[in-house]
């Protein structure tokens, strides 16, 4: 026998039915919410997006933002980029042993800030200095630039007689990009001020080339 939607009168034989109502109107009873616009930040400088931290925009942070801003019940999801700041999330969800997708389609709109790194690579401020010294020094000073790219920031770059001196945000990743790169540095520490009553070096990493 034929059923009909009691929601919008679709026929049994045009369409499929889940329990009483069409593929349709069962679809519209699975109650899952999305905010049509997301806003998160962004840094004018460099690009990265504040998420849990300030990082690249990519897969897992996308979907800590889907985590974030959907309410209901759902099995799994994911995440498409369509283009500009248009995204469209389809979630599988389970009803019975029936499997929906449901889509839901939201922009992403960047308010434009600015990240700790770049705020603090504008003020000059730095922990470590790598001094280049020798022959090569450009060639050297060019791969020790690309090797501290996305570890640190760079807040001066000085061509001197004696060498260049690259001012670097963080000492760890200085000396991290340094081994990488097989300089044995010599270091010598300088006393710069001090903070909660600990004395606060600033390192020097002399490389000869
Ligand atoms: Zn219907
Ligand atoms: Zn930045």
């Amino acid at each position: 026998m034929e059923r009909v939607c009691p929601r919008c009168g679709a026929l049994s034989g045009s369409k499929k039915f889940f329990g009483d109502f069409c593929e349709n109107c069962y679809l519209d009873t699975i109650n899952l919410k999305f905010p049509m616009r997301v806003e998160i930040q962004t840094c004018k400088m460099c690009g990265k997006v504040r998420v849990s931290k300030w990082e690249e925009l990519n897969k897992a942070n996308l979907e800590s933002i889907v985590k974030k801003n959907v309410e209901g019940n759902y099995d799994s999801f994911q995440v498409s980029h369509l283009g500009g700041d248009q995204y469209e999330v389809t979630f599988l969800v389970s009803r019975g042993s029936n499997y929906f997708e449901v889509k839901k389609r939201f922009s992403l709109k960047m308010n434009k800030s600015i990240c700790e790194d770049c705020s603090r690579a504008t003020s000059g401020y730095y922990e470590a200095i790598i001094q280049v010294r020798g022959k090569n020094t450009q060639r050297w000073a060019e791969k020790i630039m690309r090797e501290l790219r996305g570890r640190t920031f760079v807040s001066k770059y000085l061509e001197l007689d004696e060498g260049i001196d690259i001012y670097v945000g963080s000492k760890k990743e200085a000396a991290e990009a340094l081994c990488v790169l097989k300089c044995k540095p010599s270091i010598s520490d300088k006393l710069y001020g001090v903070k909660d009553g600990r004395r606060v070096y600033r390192r020097t990493y002399c490389v000869r080339v």
